[in-house]
């Protein structure tokens, strides 16, 4: 690589060494440093809106109208900008130790907007005049008096001069302004004059690292251009341009590097070779009491392929709560332990765990396998015999938690290595999986087969970032028997309809789960609430029925014999908290009524509906809500958004019950951390790509480097050498999230 001289920013107009420390703090230090330093966004006068065209928007997306709102057009928490001149403002006094500022914005469009500040309401009173020319960005609101609502946004007084290139059509980039920065008195006008300084200085040297092929293929800005366009676009079809090739850059980098990652693992690992027709496998599709899904055969198909190639599998399963994974698992599980080899099963609960076992016991009665439980709850000598049954081999399927990993725990001859429901499994996760089962086994480098198995529905985008080293299928179809569920919103006044019908399906043999809700942040009140509840309907409304309780202070067996008599049919109705979400499967179990529905978040709602549906029966989901709710509910307390996300999510569970489009509104609720409960280390740090809406530049940077990797697997053609070089820097950068140390 050709060695370019850096120089250093403090050599720069308006920087100076007292500024350059307060940029070498977000790691810029050189003018190569800074020239990468993008804008976060961009203003203009065509995308802008006006006021007017702004309190249109607003209006379109109020409470009152979210009902008819169109899924694909839930814009959530986006964030606009307007400009526009300070005509009036006033600082009210409310007490000695309160003050609002009101400030009052005219773009000539015909319609004031006013900005709010309730904190440090003297400090902008100082910064902003009257005849001052803003730039507000935040994320308004609508109320009684002005269309347009600004609290607290982010305000930049842009001077005359600005506000003529403005007025000319200039588009003007809009930097992110650290804490440092604003302390120093970094602000955006002086960073787009050192920008402006900086560009004409000639004196950045960036390295192209696409390939001179693909910038063309692709009609794509090489990388000064690049940058320069970034800072100083022309327009917005340039800039569009250029933001394409950043992002697609990173999207490629980050699955080149994914892909090499697990290529390098495929190389040194062989996998066991698993036959496809066991005499356990023939005779188990024999005695199965239905037919499988197409999308069942499908999993079957790809698993058995796995298997069969002479590389450890690394496979996502994924398929909504019902699917029927659980059996496609088994089948893989006899084949394996047919071939004489282990099988650990592993459940996020304990409670899972136990059932699992259950099935698997009644599904393999008769085919001489030894089943055993590993879970964290078992007395001392029982672990020790567990122990032992594992390590000789003589436990042929190990059915347990994550104490199935503990570091006293040795297989014998483990072939293969399931995890279900299972959706906070990133890619760092993983390693530390395969590093586990590695040390626990016979040969050291052969691989244990590995199938992750997910009801949580994943936006496509998240599954090619946090699991983009996974093989994925998905079961799209549910069993042919099921009905589909019915789902209501239901007010309090709606409460005994709700009950009566409740007791006439549980008349005609079904029964019912009542979901009470996490209320009280401590576990105890939230016992007492859950006992509470359950007292009031025993006593109450349902004494004539038999009433269980199920909640997460019970200890697992507790839990279990709760769980085993609603099974039995000795409840009617079970009153449970959270516990019940994923995984329990009772077709008997018709109605699902959730209290206080609006309190849980999407995804929850959707793996508790999932409880229900799953025989031949038709089933409901009631989801209560405070008379007051009725889909615009106003309460000073909860913030605006939270109220209309509630509103969103209640209206999705109404509306679908397909899971992936459940899934990819909740991304938008959301955003992906949430989504995948790995705010840290399970997702990628993006710098410029947007999980929510890039899904076309993942994908296609995930085509562009299977292609590339195929053309030249090692990328060591002259043309893809930096590439190379930038890769193994991307590699570097995000030890933690591919799991390397
Ligand atoms: P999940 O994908 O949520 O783990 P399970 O594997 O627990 O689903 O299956 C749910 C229920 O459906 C189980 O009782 C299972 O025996 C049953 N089941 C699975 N596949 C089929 C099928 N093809 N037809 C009918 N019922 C099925
Ligand atoms: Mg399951």
């Amino acid at each position: 690589m050709a060695k370019h001289i850096e120089y250093e920013i403090q050599y720069l107009k308006g920087v100076g060494p007292r500024r350059a420390e307060v940029f070498a703090e977000e790691g810029i230090k050189t003018f190569n440093d800074l020239a990468v330093y993008f804008p976060r966004t961009y203003i203009d006068r065509s995308s802008m809106s006006s006021i007017a065209a702004l309190a249109k928007i607003l209006k379109n997306d109020n409470e009152e109208n979210l009902r008819n709102v169109k899924f694909n057009e839930i814009s959530f928490k986006k964030e606009y900008s307007i400009l526009g001149k300070v005509i009036n403002k006033k600082l009210t006094e409310i007490n000695r130790f309160k003050k609002i500022l009101n400030i009052i914005i005219s773009d000539g469009s015909g319609v004031n907007c006013k900005i709010v500040f309730f904190n440090r309401a003297d400090y902008f009173d100082k910064a902003v005049e009257i005849g001052n020319y803003l730039v507000v960005s935040g994320y308004p609101e609508n109320d009684k008096f002005f269309e347009v609502n600004f609290v607290h946004p982010e305000l930049e007084i842009i001077d005359e001069s600005e506000q003529e290139l403005y007025q000319k059509g200039a588009i003007l980039p809009k930097y992110k302004l650290p804490d440092g920065f604003v302390k120093a008195g970094i602000n955006q006008r002086l960073l787009r004059k050192i920008f402006r300084d900086l560009i004409s200085s000639k004196k950045i040297i960036l390295d192209e690292t696409l390939p001179e092929s693909l910038l063309q293929e692709l009609k794509l800005p090489g990388v000064e251009e690049c940058c320069q366009i970034l800072h100083f676009p022309d327009n917005f079809q340039i800039l569009e341009a250029a933001r394409y090739r950043i992002k697609f850059e990173e999207s490629l980098l980050f699955q080149l590097s994914l892909i090499s990652l697990r290529k390098i693992q495929e190389i040194t690992e062989t996998g066991l070779i698993i036959e496809k027709n066991t005499e356990n496998v023939k005779r188990f599709y024999k005695n199965l009491p239905f037919q499988l899904t197409q999308g069942q055969i499908n999993a079957l198909k790809d698993i058995f392929a796995d298997f069969a190639s002479g590389k450890p599998m690394n496979r996502l399963l994924q398929g909504d709560v019902g699917s029927g994974k659980t059996i496609v698992s088994m089948i893989a599980i006899l084949a394996v332990v047919d071939m004489g080899y282990q099988v650990a099963f592993m459940a996020p609960t304990e409670l899972l765990a136990e059932q699992h076992l259950h099935t698997f016991e009644k599904f393999f009665e008769g085919y001489n396998i030894n089943i055993v439980q590993l879970v964290g709850g078992q007395k001392k000598k029982l672990r020790d015999e567990v122990k032992v049954s594992i390590v000789s081999g003589e436990a042929q399927i190990i059915c347990g938690t994550h104490a199935l990993f503990q570091s006293d725990i040795n297989f014998n001859k483990l072939g293969f290595v399931i995890i279900d429901e299972q959706h906070r499994f990133g890619v760092s996760q993983r390693a530390e999986l395969i590093a586990m089962a590695k040390k626990s086994h016979f040969t050291a480098d052969i691989m244990p087969h590995s199938l992750v198995m997910s009801a949580t529905p994943i936006p496509r985008t998240l599954t090619m970032t946090a699991y983009g080293d996974l093989d994925v299928t998905v079961i799209k179809e549910r069993p042919k028997n099921r009905k589909a569920i019915l789902t209501k919103v239901v007010y309090e006044q709606n409460r005994d309809k709700v009950n009566d019908y409740i007791k006439s399906e549980i008349n005609s043999g079904r029964q019912c789960y009542f979901v009470y809700p996490l209320v009280e942040k401590s576990e105890k009140m939230e016992l007492k609430a859950a006992t509470e509840y359950y007292e009031e309907l025993k006593e109450g409304i349902f004494r004539d029925y038999r009433v269980g309780l199920l909640h997460g202070q019970m200890l697992w067996y507790e839990k279990e014999v709760a769980m085993r008599e609603f099974l039995d049919k000795n409840f009617d109705i079970l009153i449970a908290t959270t516990v019940i979400e994923v995984g329990i499967d009772i077709p008997n179990a018709t109605i699902m009524v959730i209290e206080e529905a609006d309190r849980f978040g999407l995804a929850q709602l959707h793996q508790l509906r999932g409880r229900v549906g799953r025989g031949e029966h038709q089933s409901t989901c009631f989801l209560f809500t405070k008379n007051h709710f009725q889909y615009h509910m106003k309460s000073a307390k909860i913030d605006l958004q939270d109220r209309k996300a509630a509103i969103i999510r209640l209206k999705a569970m109404e509306e679908t019950t397909d899971g992936f489009k459940i899934s990819e509104i909740d991304l938008k609720l959301r955003g992906p951390g949430d989504v995948l409960g790995t705010r840290q280390a399970g997702m990628p740090h993006f710098k410029y790509i947007d999980l929510i809406t890039d899904a076309d530049i993942i994908s296609f940077g995930r085509k562009i480097a299977q292609n590339l990797l195929k053309d030249d697997p090692k990328l060591n053609k002259v043309e893809n050498i930096p590439l190379k070089r930038a890769v193994k820097a991307y590699i570097n950068s995000g030890k933690e999230f591919f799991g390397i140390a």
